[in-house]
């Protein structure tokens, strides 16, 4: 493998794990980033005092109880990144009480304490709750497994889950909700994520947050891709920011390496495209190497996507160490003119990384989901005044309801904003509509339609990257690049 050349696209979370894996094998790799730093969705950036988490509230894997914790273990030092663990994943005001007048609907990562606070704020509802937490218990152990590090007989002991994935799999919150008897806590099972998400992914991401596997990073996603960077660089990889790929050179039927935006091209034994799915398959490949079923795909549904942001960052200067460090509010109803309505806000408080700000000073950052990528990007490329004006009367109603629940003195502590829309996620990543996570997982297009690494009728190339499996998020980003690294080095083996 001595000196094989392999050209990685893009330098987010895939592009940098492929990276390090090759280059520990013995290839030269050279990963295009077209942003003049790496890390893709998993970034941040500073703003006078203040630090911004771009991206992550949990990175899956963080300890040892699940196969991704091995896999990061593969690359990284990931036991010497420090950790932070939420006792709450999130508190959730609902529009009625408990029966004890409590609003706020407490969503508890201990599996057993969650157990007994919904025995006690719905008794009348032991049964369901009890086979809830269960499915949780039962996933606990088989995290381990999930997916495997390695093959073995072992592995037997998921069949058990697949009677729970075909049905818990096809149920929503909202029909989850529909089965217990108190109202309260029939509403908070809707109200469980801003978007309606599927009954086995939230299973799964409780038994994560139980078992303490899935947990934020200090100093956030710059500091967590910064590990990455760092052995990729140590691993003697070439990392070539400020560096747009134009697109792939083919030679029959065989990649052979890259035309660069500044007009350089390049040669490579194996090209891996680590950048979005769409961009790879119809603007770097010219569509040339899409099957029918593909084509299918060149406009997808707005449903198919997974939802991009709009994020309000806040710098304060205040502490706010006595606010719940995520929380959701009920809030007068805001129309954004994207269409996306809201009624609660959604607000992270990062008064648990010290990191982020000085002393007595914090970072917020204000998250709404959007579908409507096309509008945003539409909007600032047609008007960039108008996109301008839009976002600051939105930033400014935002502040409006915040100061009603944080209190004036807040307000007079903002030092520094800074509002993100769809089209500045799909400016610095390049991802189709601005999404967070590739595919959604609603409508699981991965099984419908032919998402796969590789292109039927092209050698030499593989992809790899959150759009390759329903749902993303950075264990899809380096699972796929680990399974990426595998079937280049059988394949230059061979050769
Ligand atoms: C607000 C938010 C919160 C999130 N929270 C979490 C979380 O808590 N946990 C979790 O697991 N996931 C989370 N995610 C999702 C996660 O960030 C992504 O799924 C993951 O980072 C995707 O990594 P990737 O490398 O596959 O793709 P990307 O991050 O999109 O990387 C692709 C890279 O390719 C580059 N590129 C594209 N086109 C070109 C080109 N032509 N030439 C050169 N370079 C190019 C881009 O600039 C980019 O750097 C979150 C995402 C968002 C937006």
């Amino acid at each position: 493998m001595q000196g094989r050349r392999i050209d990685i696209i893009g330098g987010g979370i895939a592009g940098l794990s492929l990276g390090i894996y090759l280059q520990k094998s013995g290839f030269q790799t050279t990963i295009y980033e077209k942003h003049s730093m790496p890390g893709g969705l998993c970034t941040g950036w500073r703003r006078g005092d203040y630090t911004f988490n771009g991206c992550v509230h949990w990175i899956l894997g963080a300890r040892k109880g699940i196969s991704f914790h091995e896999f990061w273990k593969e690359i990284i030092d990931i036991d010497g990144v420090r950790f932070c663990e939420h006792l709450e994943k999130t508190q959730i005001e609902l529009k009625e009480a408990d029966r004890h007048g409590e609003r706020y609907f407490h969503f508890i990562n201990n599996i057993d304490d969650f157990e007994s606070y919904l025995l006690d704020i719905a008794p009348e509802d032991s049964k369901m709750i009890r086979r809830w937490t269960d499915k949780v218990r039962m996933v606990m152990p088989l995290l381990e497994y999930l997916p495997p590090v390695k093959y073995s007989m072992k592995l037997i002991k998921l069949i058990k889950i697949l009677p729970f994935m075909r049905s818990w799999g096809k149920m929503s919150n909202k029909e989850f909700a529909k089965h217990f008897k108190n109202s309260f806590l029939r509403s908070a099972i809707e109200n469980l994520y801003d978007a309606e998400m599927r009954m086995s992914v939230i299973v799964f991401a409780q038994a994560y947050a139980a078992k303490g596997v899935a947990l934020y990073p200090i100093g956030g996603s710059l500091a967590f891709t910064k590990c990455l960077q760092d052995e990729y660089i140590k691993q003697k990889g070439v990392l070539r920011t400020n560096c747009e790929v134009k697109d792939i050179i083919v030679e029959n039927n065989k990649a052979t390496g890259l035309r660069l935006k500044n007009g350089e091209t390049t040669t490579a034994d194996f090209v891996a495209s680590a950048a979005d799915w769409h961009w790879t398959v119809f603007d770097a490949l010219g569509g040339r190497f899409a099957s029918e079923k593909m084509l299918q795909l060149r406009n997808p549904s707005k449903e198919s996507v997974f939802y991009s942001y709009c994020r309000l960052f806040i710098g304060v200067a205040k502490s706010m160490k006595e606010w719940p460090h995520f929380e959701r509010f009920n809030i007068p109803t805001l129309c954004l003119p994207d269409g996306t309505t809201l009624q609660k806000l959604e607000v992270e408080v990062y008064n648990y990384d010290t990191t982020l700000a000085p002393e007595g000073k914090v970072t917020m950052a204000v998250n709404i989901l959007t579908r409507e990528g096309d509008w945003w990007i539409k909007l600032r490329t047609d008007d960039m005044a108008k996109y301008k004006e839009t976002k600051m009367s939105i930033e400014n109603a935002i502040i409006d309801v915040m100061t009603q629940h944080y209190g004036t003195e807040w307000r007079d502590s903002i030092e520094v904003t800074d509002f993100i829309t769809p089209a500045t996620f799909e400016r610095y990543t390049a991802n189709l509509r601005g999404s967070s996570q590739g595919w959604s997982p609603l409508t699981d297009i991965t099984k419908r339609l032919p998402i796969k690494p590789t292109l039927p009728g092209l050698n030499n190339f593989i992809m790899c990257g959150h759009w390759l499996e329903a749902g993303g998020g950075i264990p899809v980003a380096l699972y796929t690049a680990r399974k990426a690294a595998d079937k280049i080095k059988n394949r230059l083996k061979a050769d």
